[in-house]
């Protein structure tokens, strides 16, 4: 029974049977009948994580949610995102780059004729759809990349089947000089990311011919090793690639170091999902997944999962992701080595590398971090 203005009143809930009688005696009675329920319960969230909260609140009132992942800034949209090279990987950076509208402008450079001005046409003739603002150009000249804030370099020859990443050195090392001498002159406050192959090696390579400072001059493979490492693990689980977390260290070869030690399948080790000899293939398959591209395409190498992650890095340099993540980059007594490029988990911001992380890993893995600076060192003749 509630009052309502002065007079008794009751609630009637859904239900509830109301005789004749019942409504005579209430009229006499002085009482009004009102259709329940009076006070109206709050409107309940209704997306997944407060639904959870409150399932798992209600089974323990002494439960404490997790915190909230805290919000990151707004990402920044680059002014200038400049491509060297708009052949496979660099034509999809750029679809990646204007569809995610992360640049006001994208200049794509291209020595064969025609065909960066073809890519950046197409971009924009996309944006009708695509409702993208960013503008795209194309051209022969490497001054298009003036004032370009991230420079992406993907000028060179990619391999051939029966072709290793080294073969590549000399040819692809002549393209890295070229570019080099065109960030400085046009580009000279860029953070530069290399992608052609041999990628520690042309890493190397772009560092000398700029001078640059080494937090500017990134190198990219580690992410893509590392998304081909969490592809293997997830199948061979049997679960979402998102459930899995995982990083390849070292080089973008033989060489390459993907960290078991720390891998985890739903926040557990690989080990309590997959046996030993399925995460020996696991491992295989993240080193050799970039020549089982080749090998199927005959006449060049992957594209797609290259042009992700580029732009991971991209991401990570305008803020839009936070975290580690695998780059290249000089050494300087890090992981007890020093003067070779090599992958090691990075924090990356608006200046580059923010941060080296060093993580502590086991004798075996350390032990193949090293091998693999023995490698790149004896590459490049050191
Ligand atoms: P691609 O042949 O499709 O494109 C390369 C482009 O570079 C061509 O269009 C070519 O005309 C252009 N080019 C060559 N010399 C140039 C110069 N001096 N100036 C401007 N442009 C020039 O090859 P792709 O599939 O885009 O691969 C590009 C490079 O990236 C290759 O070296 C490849 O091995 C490498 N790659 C690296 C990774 C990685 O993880 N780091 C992954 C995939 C590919």
């Amino acid at each position: 029974m509630a009052q309502r203005a002065g007079k008794q009143a009751l609630e009637i809930m859904a239900g509830d049977i109301v005789t004749g009688l019942a409504r005579e005696t209430a009229e006499r009675l002085g009482i009004r009948l009102l259709d329940g329920p009076l006070e109206r319960p709050a409107i309940a969230k209704t997306d997944g994580s407060s639904q959870m909260m409150r399932g798992l609140y209600r089974r323990s009132p002494h439960w404490i949610g997790p915190k909230k992942p805290r919000p990151l800034g707004a990402a920044r949209r680059l002014a200038k995102l400049g491509l060297i090279g708009a052949g496979g990987v660099g034509a999809n950076i750029a679809h990646l780059a204007a569809n995610g509208d992360m640049a006001d402008e994208i200049a794509l450079v291209d020595i064969v004729p025609g065909l960066a001005q073809s890519v950046a046409m197409d971009l924009n003739h996309a944006s009708g759809i695509s409702g993208s603002k960013t503008r795209a150009s194309g051209g022969m000249a490497l001054s298009g990349i003036a004032g370009s804030e991230v420079v992406i370099v993907t000028a060179g020859r990619a391999r051939s089947p029966g072709m290793s990443r080294s073969d590549l050195i000399d040819i692809n090392a002549r393209v890295i000089r070229s570019a080099a001498e065109a960030i400085i002159s046009h580009a000279p406050d860029a953070i530069v990311i290399v992608v052609t192959n041999p990628l520690d090696e042309m890493t190397f390579e772009m560092l000398r011919s700029t001078g640059l400072p080494r937090e500017k001059v990134l190198g990219m493979a580690g992410t893509l090793d590392s998304s081909r490492f969490r592809n293997a693990l997830a199948r061979a689980a049997k679960v979402h690639p998102s459930d899995v977390e995982a990083i390849t260290l070292g080089s973008h070869g033989d060489e390459m170091a993907p960290i078991v030690s720390k891998a985890k399948i739903k926040g557990r080790p690989v080990s309590d999902y997959l046996s030993q000899a399925e995460i020996d293939a696991c491992v295989r398959d993240a080193v050799t997944g970039g020549g089982q591209v080749v090998a199927l395409r005959k006449t060049g190498s992957a594209t797609l999962a290259p042009a992700h992650a580029s732009i991971e890095l991209v991401d990570h340099i305008r803020g839009a992701k936070a975290g580690a993540v695998p780059v290249s980059v000089m050494l300087e007594g890090e992981y007890g080595i020093s003067g070779v490029v090599l992958g090691v988990p990075c924090h990356l911001g608006a200046r580059g590398v923010v941060a080296i992380e060093e993580m502590t890993l086991p004798p075996g893995e350390m032990a193949a971090l090293k091998a693999a600076a023995d490698a790149i060192r004896k590459r490049l003749g050191g």
